[in-house]
């Protein structure tokens, strides 16, 4: 969504960019997006993103799993109202925004879609009505969100993010030039050549206008929860979070695996691309070699949103194929990030056998996934979780492992230090 003047002009998939007169908002919020996520680039053709003149812009992608997948639902959503124009992008989950809409829908808001960015823009454009300003409204409505947000509202002046108090979304401040960037993750700013300058604090709330950044701490409570997940798995590689780069706190967490779960072995390999990092950092502490063993099919795309348990299967296969030199009557550690339904491990497994691996024992560089996530991290719920159903030992025999070990919980500290963060996936304790 591109904002000129008044004029909103296109919608569609945070990241937003509030730039002085003549920079190019929609080219900067494309390549901010698409760098790493994708498929932006098979909806903004050359042509649509000429068309989207403006030096403020947010945008948005999504990664739907959870939720209807509908136009209504996609991101940026935009609203006219008494007071003028505004478009609001969010990451993350809200768990009582069905409560929030009920009350709306009382008083006669009508909704087009059913996410939750709808309900907030709707209950930002109410408020504003007895608010003296948008970012005042904003923070209004913000104080009664109760989840994992972060927020990008843009108006025709102003840029406004706002990180929930628990920081369990992240999102970060960066500079291009003269023009302001704001995105869930460091590298997204780098992605367009811009600098990170700093996090935006859990609580924080940053408006971003002609005469510079003011900074809102209303929000902010003591108590913090950032997720952990983020440094496990979701984040990309080469960001920067809550200063914390996430490509250290991968190699530590293989480290800490190593430590705690050392196996005799001639080889140390990880499932790309997620489980590689975590991978190095094991070799890295058992001093067992890192050879990658796998060839990744980059024209297939996650195996994990797949509708169905055999189409999951065979995207696996179809996704990676094992490197048998590397393998053949090899000792092997195998490395992931998490296991969910077993899927991905179990067709490794098996293929490893197939090109000769003489033993296969696995490592997961987090504890055993047990509880769904309520904060947008799309942890499926229980019954899709196999250790919520089974043992260790009981998995590592499904999936056909020499042995299997997951990080111990209390190894996280040495991912990310003295954070405070939240891993109800893991121990079931939710911060809200
Ligand atoms: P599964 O095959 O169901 O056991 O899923 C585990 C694989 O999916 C691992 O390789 C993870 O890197 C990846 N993964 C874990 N959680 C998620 C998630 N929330 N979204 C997408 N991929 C995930």
């Amino acid at each position: 969504m591109i904002l000129h003047d008044d004029r909103p002009h296109e919608e569609c998939g945070v990241f937003g960019i509030w730039g002085t007169e003549g920079v190019d908002a929609a080219h900067a919020v494309y390549y901010g997006l698409t760098k790493g996520m994708g498929l932006v680039s098979e909806v903004f053709h050359p042509e649509v993103l000429q068309k989207l003149k403006g030096n403020i812009g947010i945008g948005h992608v999504r990664y739907s799993t959870a939720g209807a997948s509908c136009i209504e639902n996609a991101q940026p959503f935009s609203l006219n109202y008494a007071k003028g124009t505004l478009a609001l992008a969010h990451n993350g989950n809200v768990i009582n925004a069905k409560d929030m809409k009920d009350e709306l829908s009382k008083e006669g808001a009508v909704f087009g879609g059913t996410s939750d960015s709808e309900v907030i823009a709707y209950s930002i454009a109410r408020e504003r009505m007895n608010t003296a300003s948008i970012e005042e409204a904003a923070i209004n409505v913000a104080k009664r969100l109760r989840g994992g947000y972060a927020l990008l509202i843009m108006s025709p002046q102003k840029l406004i993010g706002v990180r929930d108090p628990l920081g369990l979304k992240p999102l970060c401040l960066g500079k291009k030039g003269d023009s302001y960037i704001l995105a869930s993750e460091s590298s997204a700013i780098t992605a367009v050549d811009g600098e990170l300058i700093r996090d935006i604090a859990p609580g924080e709330t940053v408006v971003i206008t002609k005469d510079g950044i003011q900074s809102d701490t209303k929000l902010v409570s003591s108590k913090k929860a950032h997720c952990i997940f983020e440094y496990i798995y979701f984040a990309r590689l080469d960001s920067r979070m809550d200063n914390i780069s996430v490509y250290d706190a991968r190699i530590k967490g293989g480290m800490a695996l190593a430590k705690r779960y050392p196996v005799d072995a001639d080889v140390v390999t990880g499932v790309p691309e997620s489980g590689l990092t975590a991978a190095v950092g094991y070799s890295k502490y058992s001093g067992i070699p890192f050879i990658p063993a796998f060839n990744k099919n980059s024209y297939v795309g996650r195996t994990f949103i797949k509708p169905t348990q055999s189409e999951r299967a065979s995207a696996v296969h179809m996704k990676l194929s094992v490197i048998e030199s590397v393998v053949k009557d090899k000792r092997i550690v195998l490395i992931d990030d998490s296991i969910v339904r077993g899927t991905t491990i179990a067709g490794l497994i098996n293929m490893m056998r197939k090109a000769g691996a003489k033993e296969v024992h696995v490592r997961i560089s987090s504890p055993a996934f047990l509880y769904p996530c309520f904060y947008g991290t799309d942890v499926p719920d229980n019954s899709q979780l196999i250790a919520s159903e089974h043992s260790t030992e009981q998995i590592r025999v499904q999936i056909g492992a020499d042995s299997l070990e997951y990080m111990h919980i209390e190894d996280f500290e040495q991912m990310t230090g003295d954070l405070e963060i939240c891993k109800a996936c893991f121990d079931g304790k939710y911060p809200v």
